[in-house]
């Protein structure tokens, strides 16, 4: 591949323009495997917003990553033709316009055969990122790592769509297979007791904060192949998934959560899964200090690139 000097890998972290780990910053998909998006939207936010800088931030702590994965034992960028993207048109005042916005702009991106890893926003954008993979793919599997179910009741503010929500509606259009679809790190108070039944009722596997650590990581980890199998499986990872401690520049914490190795874990548990998406959201630079939630979002998409290069060169098991 050209190296556009531009983004060259010879400048040192704190110059240049930061596209996400310098790959180039284009819109042409001839031959390219991945392709990063920032969605910049954060008008689905519940209490504190924000999240619509998380893409320019995590761009911004990507460039402190080197290429080389020790435990996937692979350079994503060596194997994996990778360009940023840049974001996606949103409009802060219309959800519903954004949302169209990112289904039609991420179908054209699926349709050239690239793979896409969306940088968030908050989590109302999955839904339309679902809408645009299901389109391609069939309904999915889903690996939802949060400690909010985002099956809510519709009736937030008046309005279906926010972030408490996407994966109600998801379901209720078909983009999920719910027979492999998990929430995994669920905790913290909730506005009704039936908050997890109702997702249960939907067909979700909850795994609450409480099993997880009572089973093991591990264990999570193969009750997830057990589930998935062959399908095709879309991550959605909202960063709150983590504790505070280790992520707290996002907008609903809840204290009790992963840490951020423990989260490396359970993504790394993903490889041998047909993973043809990637979300990553709720990252809220104005709640953030020192960058530890954005430096933890960039490496969390350095591992989905991981997972990728490990999928493309057929290896499954390190
Ligand atoms: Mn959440
Ligand atoms: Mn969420």
């Amino acid at each position: 591949m050209q190296t556009n000097p531009a983004f060259g890998a010879h400048l040192q972290p704190f110059a240049g323009i930061p596209s996400f780990m310098r790959q180039p910053a284009t819109r042409e998909l001839e031959g390219v495997d991945v392709v990063i998006i920032g969605i910049p939207y954060d008008g689905g936010t519940s209490h504190r917003s924000g999240a619509r800088f998380g893409p320019r931030k995590i761009r911004e702590a990507s460039l402190m990553l080197w290429g080389y994965h020790h435990t996937q034992q692979v350079a994503p960028l060596e194997v994996l033709r990778v360009v940023d993207y840049g974001d996606i048109e949103v409009s802060p005042v219309d959800i519903e316009a954004t949302n169209t916005a990112i289904t039609n702009e991420v179908s054209t991106v699926l349709k050239s055969g690239a793979q896409v890893i969306s940088l968030g926003g908050d989590h109302s954008i999955a839904l339309p990122l679902l809408r645009a993979h299901a389109a391609q793919h069939g309904p999915l599997a889903v690996m939802h790592f949060d400690s909010h179910c985002d099956t809510g009741s519709p009736e937030f503010a008046g309005r279906p769509y926010s972030h408490g929500t996407p994966f109600r509606y998801a379901i209720q259009e078909g983009l999920i297979d719910t027979s492999a679809y998990l929430q995994i790190g669920i905790r913290g108070p909730s506005s009704r007791a039936t908050y997890r039944s109702d997702a249960q009722a939907l067909g979700a596997r909850v795994i609450t904060i409480d099993e997880a650590f009572e089973i093991s990581i591990p264990n999570v980890i193969k009750e997830i192949h057990a589930r998935v199998g062959a399908r095709r499986v879309y991550v959605s990872l909202d960063i709150d998934a983590a504790d505070p401690a280790y992520a707290p520049g996002t907008g609903t914490p809840e204290v009790g959560g992963f840490t951020s190795y423990q989260l490396l874990q359970l993504v790394r548990g993903l490889a041998g899964l047909d993973l043809i998406g990637f979300d990553l959201v709720e990252v809220s630079p104005p709640y953030d200090h020192g960058d530890i939630t954005a430096i933890l979002a960039a490496n969390l998409a350095f591992e989905f690139l991981a997972l990728l290069a490990r999928k493309k060169v057929g290896n499954t098991s390190p």
